[in-house]
């Protein structure tokens, strides 16, 4: 253990829902490079999961040790206790063992699987008072008015991963909460920043998910390309931070270098600065309230020379301005804006409609639930309204590609 003692910080005990994923295997990367730094003892793991990639599960386990590993898909179950035969590591298989993984006594939870599916294994953590580093952002869009209401009534704390709420969290005076003017999310662009309408038509799975500063999963890397993911992050920043839709807004920068600007009621603004490698946030966010080293690339400005600023362009990117309605009007609409997007974007990547048919499937699920009602406060209520959004957007998604 270096001078600057860490020991309690990082004898938490972890648990990685979604490790074989790019936040989880960067997650591991962190978990190493303290292990290496500060002594083999540090960051023990309780569980690791993952949904299909057995094999790279069984290898994570048998390098970083924890105490079970868990594999979403049931019939995989044969395969990776085989794989991890004689190691010493449980093995469970199943959503509901998914569930259970985050519920077993791990002080901190690194929430890392993609889209809704993350709600009830994170809901498991916040109910048990863990601290969470939580990446994943769907579950606080189709939720968040359970998803807040479940974390005031326990002793959990939810330190945001998403780099440019990481940065919020960083930069965000808590204590003169009624000073804040504005909370400004960064967005790069995406690949096609720069492309007409007409040349974004015909746009490819592949060229979608080759983002030009962020190696991510294929279904973010969709949604950095629409925009979507900006506004998923409006409506993730308004539910963790408390803040009303007029806070929040949402700026273009192309370099990925300022992460998040909070402007205050004195004229300051305050920025979040880093090289785009999300090893950064994840370290933060687990050595919380203190800080660690990482592997992450650092920052040259010299190098970099200039920062830019620019518009985000709503008609090119129509998935940024749905998602905004929706943060304006509330209600069920991040649920079935989140849920018609996860299916909307499932289908693209499996070619069977076109990019801007991403948006067109939103739009259309959205008009088709008319009610004005608030949104659903129990987990089995936001499920079914998240199962009935998907249904629409199905068969919306099927009726296009005929
Ligand atoms: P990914 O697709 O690379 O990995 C997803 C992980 O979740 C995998 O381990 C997979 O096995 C698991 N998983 C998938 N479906 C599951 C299911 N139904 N049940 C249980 N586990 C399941 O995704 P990613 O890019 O690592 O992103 C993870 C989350 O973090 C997303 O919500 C994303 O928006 C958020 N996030 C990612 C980045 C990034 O740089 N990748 C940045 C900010 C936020
Ligand atoms: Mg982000």
């Amino acid at each position: 253990m270096s001078a600057y003692d860490l020991s309690q910080t990082l004898s938490r005990r972890l648990t990685v829902l979604g490790s074989t994923g790019s936040i989880g295997v960067s997650t591991l990367s962190v978990v190493a490079h303290a292990r290496a730094t500060y002594g083999e003892e540090v960051m023990p793991l309780e569980a690791l999961t993952a949904q299909a990639n057995v094999e790279a599960l069984a290898a994570q386990a048998r390098e970083h040790r924890p105490r079970l590993a868990v594999i979403g898909k049931p019939e995989l179950y044969g395969r990776l206790k085989e794989l991890l035969d004689g190691t010493g590591i449980e093995t469970a298989a199943g959503p509901d063992a998914v569930r259970a993984a985050a519920d077993r006594p791990a002080e901190q939870v690194m929430v890392a699987i993609v889209g809704a599916a993350a709600l009830p294994p994170a809901l498991a953590a916040v109910k048990r008072g863990a601290t969470l580093a939580l990446a994943n952002k769907e579950c606080v869009v189709a939720a968040g008015d359970l998803f807040r209401r479940t974390l005031a009534a326990s002793r959990a704390t939810v330190i945001p991963v998403d780099s440019e709420h990481n940065a919020a969290f960083q930069v965000l005076d808590f204590a003169e909460a009624h000073a804040i003017d504005k909370v400004t999310l960064t967005a790069s662009g995406g690949p096609f920043r720069q492309w007409s309408r007409e040349r974004m038509v015909s746009v490819t799975p592949e060229q979608a998910v080759a983002h030009p500063n962020w190696s991510m999963g294929a279904k973010i890397s969709v949604d950095s390309a629409t925009l979507m993911n900006k506004g998923l992050e409006l409506i993730e920043a308004h539910f963790l931070f408390a803040l009303p839709a007029e806070k929040l807004d949402v700026i273009v920068h192309p370099q990925s270098t300022v992460h998040c600007l909070v402007s205050y009621a004195d004229g300051s603004m305050l920025a979040h600065l880093s090289a785009p490698d999300m090893r950064t946030p994840i370290a933060h966010a687990l050595a919380w309230p203190r800080r660690m080293e990482s592997p992450s690339q650092r920052l040259d400005l010299a190098k970099l020379g200039q920062l830019t600023f620019e518009a985000p362009d709503r008609e090119r990117f129509p998935c940024l301005a749905l998602a905004e309605r929706c943060l304006r009007e509330g209600g069920r609409t991040p649920t079935i804006l989140n849920a018609a997007n996860e299916v909307a974007v499932e289908a693209f990547l499996n070619r069977r409609i076109a990019f801007f048919d991403i948006a067109r499937v939103v739009e259309e699920t959205l008009s088709q639930d008319r009610s004005n009602d608030a949104m659903p406060n129990d987990l089995d209520a936001v499920l079914a309204l998240d199962a009935r959004a998907r249904a629409v957007a199905r068969d919306l998604c099927r009726k296009l590609a005929a």
